[in-house]
């Protein structure tokens, strides 16, 4: 059986049995494996790959002129494609209005009793909620700058994606210009891009196993009865990016040219692991290999666009935010810390908000949930009601990484077709 449809048949049986119930010794096998064997040699190897995949990405180019027509394109594509990504939520979000379906007068009633359970339940990601609660759009500014603009060496030992991108660009547009002379670095540079993905493939030999271990635990410790008060909440969001990956293939026909088939192939395997890992960052290793091998995109073009997409370019976490906040104000408008009026303004703030959180989430697994809480401050949301969907997160977190990892692809194909390199 070929290595892909493994992968496929690892997902399948991890959902069954964690469906089944396993015990919670099964449980911590499963845990081991797939979340600190699996994810954490995927998250060793991430910030030196970002980093000699753009070095060796910017040293392949012939000028500074081939740097920045890729650049802006790549920026422009990942900008347009969030926006869209947002539009459709509301659009799904407003039209559905899942906050006004379902179990909502139960859920209004019985608020405070159930904020104290899930805060119990969700501990962690609580206090991380709220920590962030503290986030204006304008603190959020200046994070952002703060983690761009930073020791290289603090940002490589701390996976701060943005600091290593930009360090990176910097010292490769260097390289470029001082020429003759860097010619050793930047063959030193090539080895150890092409070492990296070979530590890539060693580690995704294994993958099948490791992601059915990763799934069986998600299932079985996110069991099927968390989606009933949220049901159609989730419905939302997966028509959503239902539509927005119809809209991301017709990118691929119409800009990149390409059969969305042999696209969806082609990317199949980085599509299964961002599934099952709910982290773009540690999916990028694949996604690098599978646009470089499967879709013959060229790796001077995948090695630079790819890593920034998996940093600021994550559509499925914009669509995502955007349907959250404006299912909150709809479930819990009125109430005290939600009083808020659903009308054009606060829709318009949501849309900006959400495609700034989106483009400063980081690339892990609930980070939409934190960056979320820029959305509820910009519109008036107590940061407390974001403990609802708690519950579901994860489970949504599936769908939006695997899409995040989908408009690398996507992008990195335009990209290649918009500048005649495929
Ligand atoms: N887990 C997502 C990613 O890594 C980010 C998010 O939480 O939305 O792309």
């Amino acid at each position: 059986m070929r290595h892909q449809n493994l992968l496929f048949l690892g997902m399948i049986l991890g959902a069954a049995v964690g469906l089944i119930g396993p015990s919670d010794a099964v449980v911590w096998w499963c845990d081991l494996f797939g979340t600190t064997i699996f994810i954490g040699a995927l998250k060793m190897i991430v910030a030196p790959l970002i980093l000699f995949s753009i070095l060796a990405g910017i040293t392949s180019l012939s000028s500074q002129k081939e740097l920045w027509a890729i650049g802006w394109r790549a920026m422009l594509l990942y900008l347009i494609a969030t926006a869209v990504a947002v539009m459709i939520g509301l659009i799904f979000v407003l039209a559905i209005a899942p906050g006004h379906r379902g179990a909502r007068d139960e859920i209004r009633a019985s608020w405070s009793e159930r904020r104290a359970e899930i805060a119990r339940r969700e501990g962690v990601r609580e206090a991380k909620v709220e920590a962030a609660g503290r986030l204006t759009p304008k603190d959020a500014i200046k994070e952002n700058l703060r983690q761009i603009i930073t020791n290289p060496f603090d940002a490589l030992a701390s996976a701060n994606s943005l600091g290593i991108i930009f360090f990176a660009a910097l010292f490769g547009v260097a390289l470029m210009v001082i020429g003759e002379k860097a010619r050793p670095a930047v063959a030193a540079i090539e080895g150890c891009n092409a070492a990296m993905l070979q530590v890539t493939r060693w580690i995704m030999w294994g993958s099948p196993f490791f992601i059915f271990c990763l799934i069986a635990s998600l299932v079985a410790t996110h069991g099927p009865a968390v989606f009933h008060t949220l049901l159609w909440y989730v419905i939302t969001v997966l028509l959503g990016i239902a539509c927005h990956v119809g809209f991301l293939l017709t990118l691929v026909r119409v800009v990149g040219r390409m059969s969305p088939l042999s696209f969806l192939k082609g990317i199949r395997r980085a599509w299964a692991v961002a599934f099952a890992t709910r982290s773009s960052a540690a999916t990028l290793p694949v996604t690098i290999e599978c646009v470089e091998r499967e879709l013959k995109v060229p790796r001077k073009i995948v090695d630079f666009v790819a890593p920034i997409g998996a940093t600021i370019g994550m559509t499925g976490t914009a669509l995502y935010e955007g349907v959250a906040v404006i299912f909150l104000i709809q479930l819990f408008g009125g109430l005290p810390g939600a009083e808020i009026h659903l009308g054009a303004v606060t829709t318009v703030i949501v849309f900006l908000t959400a495609v700034l959180a989106a483009v400063g989430a980081a690339a892990v697994p609930d980070a939409g949930l934190v960056t979320m809480v820029l959305v509820a401050n910009a519109v008036g949301l107590d940061v407390q009601y974001i403990a609802l969907i708690f519950a579901v997160d994860a489970f949504l977190d599936m769908f939006r990484t695997s899409t995040n990892v989908m408009d690398d692809a996507v992008v990195s194909v335009a990209v290649a077709r918009l500048t005649g390199a495929r």
